[in-house]
């Protein structure tokens, strides 16, 4: 989404660029995502769902997110709903493919080919990174997010941290919240990008939620709304995966698509708490067995406020941009929508060059 954000809005400021894309279509995870582009409802709300993230970042993304909005409209993205259905948010949910029709048809020159990336491209102009994050390459997973065992990718599968590389190469630095991700609890099967909303199970809070070694490792009263925490304390489970047991009350909690009975009843991996590997508490009625999935990481690249790539002696590094997910450290410690950071990161990245 960021680099097609990006090149449509450098379009109409007068350049010419160009967006290559290394996947067999555009859209990125833009394209298989639920389409929702949020914000907090206030600032501050922002600061204290993501504690440590880059404050100046933060306030970026929140002042120019509902012009941003107004501007992709105004492209012809097709709007479905007017709201995100959760109180703490506000945001506009867009028909996924024709938010990629309507970007791909302003950005203009779209290449379904990988760019040479060579210092000689960057020293002909400017380069925009906008990779999506490095989600999809398990050894910087690994290394940097240090699941316990590697996890299943829940988004497009050419993000494989080629903008991280890029600039940390040339010298750039690392924001925070290298180590953290957005993902889901999926039921522990294994899936394609059809399942990624059907089979994410995202009512830990109402569980009793236990590890393969019967320990309970998280306090559902604690799972924060986007149950991110628990998403990434269960990678760190033997097997990156969970129990989550349910009673009858939790049974008849609603959720976003449903009652928590009608998502567990669709689970493929439901089953009797009596055929756990360890004793379940007596009113558990039924147990799901889920593993945490990735869908992008939260760490990356450190930009300034102009999304121009900083080295680490907070110097900007010459004609090199990044925008969406492989900024990094905007949301650190919780969770933001990473279509608007996408969106008005895009948006700026071009601005700053152009003008
Ligand atoms: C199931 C699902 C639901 C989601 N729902 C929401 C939601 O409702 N709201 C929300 O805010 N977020 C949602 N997201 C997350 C959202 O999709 C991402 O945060 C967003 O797409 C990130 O934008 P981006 O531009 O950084 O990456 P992308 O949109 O993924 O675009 C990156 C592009 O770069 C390409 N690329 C990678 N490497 C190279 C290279 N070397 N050369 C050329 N091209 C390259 C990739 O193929 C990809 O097309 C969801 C994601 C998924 C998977």
């Amino acid at each position: 989404m960021a680099g097609l954000c990006a090149a449509a809005r450098a379009r109409e400021l007068g350049a010419s660029p160009v967006v290559y894309e290394k996947g067999s279509r555009a859209g990125g995870s833009m394209l298989l995502s639920s389409g929702v582009v949020w914000r907090y409802r206030s600032f501050d709300e922002f600061r204290t769902q993501c504690p440590g993230g880059d404050e100046r970042l933060q306030r970026l993304v929140f002042d120019r997110l509902d012009d941003a909005l107004e501007w992709l409209e105004s492209l012809g993205a097709p709007v479905i709903e007017r709201e995100t259905g959760n109180p703490l948010t506000r945001g506009v949910r867009f028909d996924t493919a024709g938010l990629t029709d309507a970007l791909v048809r302003s950005a203009g020159d779209v290449r379904l080919e990988e760019p040479v990336m060579n210092t000689e491209t960057a020293a002909g102009g400017v380069i925009v990174l906008a990779t999506g994050g490095f989600q999809a390459d398990r050894e910087l997973v690994e290394r940097l997010i240090r699941p316990q065992t590697p996890l299943r990718v829940r988004a497009n599968r050419s993000s494989t941290g080629d903008g991280l590389r890029y600039a940390t190469d040339r010298g750039a630095a690392l924001s925070s919240g290298l180590d953290e991700f957005y993902g889901r609890n999926m039921a522990d099967v294994d899936f394609d990008e059809h399942d990624f909303v059907g089979l994410a199970q995202v009512y830990g809070r109402f569980a009793r939620i236990f590890n393969d070694d019967g320990d309970e490792f998280f306090d559902h009263n604690t799972v924060s709304w986007s149950e991110l925490d628990l998403v990434q304390a269960t990678a760190r489970q033997p097997g990156a995966r969970a129990w989550y047991l349910l009673d009858e009350e939790a049974l008849d909690e609603r959720v976003r698509y449903g009652t928590v009975r009608e998502l567990v009843a669709q689970a493929p991996t439901r089953t009797e708490p009596s055929q756990l590997p360890f004793a379940a508490p007596v009113q558990a009625v039924v147990a799901v067995r889920v593993a945490a999935a990735i869908t992008h990481t939260i760490g990356g690249l450190r930009v300034d406020d102009g999304a121009r790539v900083l080295r680490g002696d907070g110097q900007p590094l010459d004609g090199l941009f990044a925008a969406g997910v492989d900024v990094g450290g905007i949301s650190t410690g919780g969770y933001a929508s990473g279509l608007a950071c996408a969106l008005v990161l895009g948006l700026t990245a071009a601005e700053t060059a152009l003008t």
